[in-house]
């Protein structure tokens, strides 16, 4: 049995909105994501199933291993490509649907575009602290794993779901499959994360295909990359269990990096049980990109909205500091700083087996 979490009024007051709508577009955050890509696609075509014109359309471009999905029904416009098609599918538009995101500030220059637009605006999404005004409908629940979750409770609850396809289906579980972590992480303890699943699959979505394709999906350069992020770049703290990955423009290079290519990498450092605390820095074009994840009590939804002008949710987090990549570690030093150790310090007598910390590292580097 899936519970009816979203409230009626709001079920309502979007089903309104839709018969109305004479064009909707849907757009979700900058650098997207399987949810947001997945949720965006999904209910592009449940929409078009309904007979509503709708289109998807992004602030930038699909990272490689999601570009699959997008080829399959539904072409998304991207507004960094192709600005001119863009504005004029959000100037027509009379509804926009923003999924995966809560802050204009995720759509980054499509942001003030949308802002400007006339269209009615509706949130749906699975991030905290929604920051958004000027909404039609807010509908914000971070207690579920997936904006493809919420997307398929919504439907449900509107009574949308016999127009839901093997399509629709592949994309919802895409969404799910990439926000949980092939539901490995917490926020898939929840049975009817399951019975969704289950809902999906008896629509014929090809799961290990869409695992194989979004997910175990790396090029050998990228393979190489991680394997030296992994051995030359992390450094860890184990007495206050963090560790932190940096990848600077020079070292994606030299590894031909394309998006996606570092996908999943700031997760690895959690493997170690005394890890609680994973960062990944890497230096993109505009900014350095801030990924963070934690275990347990450690949260990293605040860290990254005080100090790297993001946020997300309590354990998978991200943000973008604008500065040199040191500016950045001297960030995340400080920071480290004023986190009270998990064990004592050993005493020096016994320190043979000590772990590596940061500074050790960073005297190796030297
Ligand atoms: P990732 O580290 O995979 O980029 O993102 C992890 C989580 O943090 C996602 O839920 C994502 O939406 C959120 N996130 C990542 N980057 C940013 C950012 O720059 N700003 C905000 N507000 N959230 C972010
Ligand atoms: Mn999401």
């Amino acid at each position: 049995m899936i519970s009816k979490i979203v409230d009626y009024h709001s079920i309502g007051h979007l089903k309104y909105l839709v018969e109305r709508a004479r064009s909707v577009v849907i757009t979700c955050h900058l650098s997207p994501d399987g949810d947001a890509i997945g949720s965006s696609l999904a209910l592009c075509q449940l929409l078009r199933n309904l007979g509503k014109r709708a289109d998807v359309v992004l602030p930038d471009q699909v990272p490689r291993q999601l570009t699959f999905i997008t080829q399959e029904e539904v072409l998304p416009v991207t507004f960094s490509v192709n600005r001119i098609k863009a504005q004029s599918l959000i100037n027509r538009a009379s509804l926009i649907v923003c999924l995966d995101f809560n802050s204009l500030k995720r759509l980054d220059k499509l942001g003030p575009v949308v802002a400007d637009a006339r269209a009615d605006k509706v949130v749906i999404d699975h991030h905290e602290d929604p920051d958004m005004e000027g909404l039609k409908v807010m509908i914000s629940h971070p207690e579920t794993s997936s904006t493809c979750e919420l997307v398929y409770r919504v439907a449900m609850q509107a009574g949308w779901l016999r127009h839901l396809d093997r399509f629709v289906a592949s994309c919802l579980y895409l969404g799910l499959m990439t926000d949980t972590g092939n539901f490995a992480y917490d926020n898939a303890d929840n049975p009817e994360v399951f019975e969704i699943v289950a809902a999906l699959m008896r629509h014929g979505i090809d799961r290990h295909e869409l695992h194989k394709r979004a997910i175990d999906n790396y090029h050998v350069n990228a393979l190489r990359l991680q394997g030296y992020a992994i051995h030359e770049k992390m450094r860890v703290d184990m007495e206050r269990g963090a560790a932190l990955i940096t990848l600077d423009s020079a070292e994606l290079e030299r590894f031909d990096y394309q998006r996606g290519d570092t996908e999943a990498l700031v997760n690895r450092p959690l493997s170690d049980p005394g890890i609680r605390w994973s960062t990944f820095m890497r230096e993109d074009a505009e900014h350095i990109k801030v990924s963070m994840r934690a275990e347990g009590d450690f949260r990293v939804d605040e860290i990254c909205a005080r100090h790297f002008n993001g946020g997300g949710h309590v354990h998978a987090a991200g943000g973008e500091f604008y500065g040199t990549m040191a500016e950045a570690v001297a960030a995340y030093e400080a920071i480290l700083a004023t986190i009270p150790p998990l064990f004592p310090a050993a005493p020096s007598s016994e320190n043979e087996n000590k772990p590596t910390n940061i500074e050790d590292s960073k005297n190796n580097e030297d």
